[in-house]
């Protein structure tokens, strides 16, 4: 896994500030079209030619859902997301 650090972005659903992205899979830097799911709240966007945000192209929407290897992927995501933000919940309520 190898960070990456990016244009100072922030999510498009929950506005929660990204600086950086990590593949979760491989050493992969990110690039123009590349998805990126949000660490706060799971929504998934594109990257841009420079590193930013953008929403999905309707064309992008319709490739990953025929995908079910996409599919999967981001279904992993999502769930590694929601599970990072459980345990964090769970120690501020602990302490
Ligand atoms: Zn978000």
């Amino acid at each position: 896994m190898r960070d990456t650090k990016t244009q100072k972005n922030r999510c498009l659903r929950c506005y929660h500030p990204l600086t950086a992205a990590m593949d979760i899979k491989a050493d992969h830097i990110p690039k123009n079209g590349d998805l990126s799911i949000c660490i706060k709240c799971g929504a998934v966007c594109a990257f841009t030619d420079n590193l930013t945000l953008r929403p999905l192209t309707k064309n992008e929407i319709e490739k990953i859902s025929n995908s079910p290897e996409i599919m999967w992927d981001l279904r992993n995501a999502v769930s590694l997301v929601y599970f990072v933000q459980k345990v964090k919940n769970k120690k501020v309520l602990e302490n």
